[in-house]
């Protein structure tokens, strides 16, 4: 209750506050951050996925930064010898400008990358970019190896999507979904977002399809880990996947499990929409944001 409260307040609590409590979900500011923060996670057995921060740019001039910012990342990862790949959004291509302006910066990208032995990650955004991210992958799939899309279980959609997906044994990325979607078009409840999942990840494994398991539900967690020993899948066809700031403990175990783990690590100035989906996840926002007003510590 007092968590549905402060969510509908989140948009007039000063932006210093949310920075404050969201600090946890992000590397810092600057790639340097992200290079410090990955070594970490590599040095306790993670791989990493680093993201930059940002969505939804309206300007060329910003995509094309976000651009070559994003093979910044790849250089580094490349000169500083991490075990990391990339995570990025379409819309920070230019997605919402031009289709075909927002497919030649990814193709840059996806050059680059490929130069450099390293894979791409497409994170999936709300439904209004589902079609048009889809049909990117498809379209450069037949010459870019070295990239993924992102499934999400609560679209209703995703059965047939993960079907299309499975014939070009696509690379994908399994999560339950963050975007606020219509019941047309979207599971709601709990219960059929997870059973949506348990179904796309068996026809994933079932058709050799590489996974990155997204999700820090352990009820999703170990059926994931139950399916992968009954049905003896290898560690090369799947990883789990977390989000930075989110159940170390139990990223610490998987791992000590002997399960391959990536944290998704994002950094930049462009913080505060990536940190308010995260708040309004997290079962303790209300406690966090209480202490952080009064001056408590984090
Ligand atoms: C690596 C990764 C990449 C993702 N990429 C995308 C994407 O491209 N597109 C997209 O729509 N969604 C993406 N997501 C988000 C995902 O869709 C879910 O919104 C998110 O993972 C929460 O779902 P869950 O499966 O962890 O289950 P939940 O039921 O939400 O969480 C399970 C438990 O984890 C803990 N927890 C979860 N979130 C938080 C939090 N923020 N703070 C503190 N504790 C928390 C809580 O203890 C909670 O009970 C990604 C998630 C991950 C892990």
């Amino acid at each position: 209750m007092i968590n549905k409260i402060i969510t509908a307040s989140l948009p007039i609590i000063p932006k210093i506050i949310i920075g404050k409590v969201a600090s946890r979900y992000i590397a810092g500011d600057s790639l340097k951050t992200a290079v410090n923060t990955t070594e970490q996670l590599n040095k306790s057995g993670a791989l990493v996925t680093i993201d930059v921060l940002g969505e939804d740019v309206t300007s060329e001039e910003e995509a094309i930064n976000t651009t070559k910012e994003c093979e910044l990342v790849l250089k580094a990862i490349a000169e500083n010898k991490l075990n990391s790949n990339l995570s990025l959004k379409l819309t920070q291509l230019g997605l919402q400008i031009d289709y075909k302006f927002c497919r030649k910066n990814l193709v840059s990208i996806l050059k680059y990358a490929s130069r450099l032995n390293n894979f791409v990650r497409i994170d999936m955004e709300n439904h209004t970019c589902t079609d048009q991210t889809l049909e990117l992958y498809f379209d450069l799939n037949k010459t870019y190896k070295n990239f993924g899309v992102v499934i999400q279980s609560y679209l209703r959609r995703s059965e047939n999507d993960i079907k299309l997906l499975v014939n070009k044994k696509a690379n994908v990325r399994l999560c339950k979904g963050i975007y606020k979607e219509p019941p047309g078009i979207a599971f709601q409840s709990a219960d059929e977002i997870r059973e949506n999942y348990k179904l796309l990840l068996r026809l994933l494994f079932e058709n050799g399809s590489y996974i990155g398991i997204a999700t820090h539900d352990d009820n999703l967690l170990n059926y994931a880990s139950s399916y992968i020993s009954t049905k003896k899948k290898k560690l090369d066809q799947y990883e789990f996947q977390m989000l930075l700031g989110v159940r170390a403990e139990k990223r610490k175990s998987i791992i000590s499990d002997g399960h391959p783990l990536r944290v998704y690590t994002p950094y930049g100035k462009d913080w505060y929409a990536y940190s308010i989906r995260r708040l309004k996840e997290n079962p303790q926002m209300a406690f966090y944001i209480a202490k952080a007003f009064f001056g408590l510590e984090k």
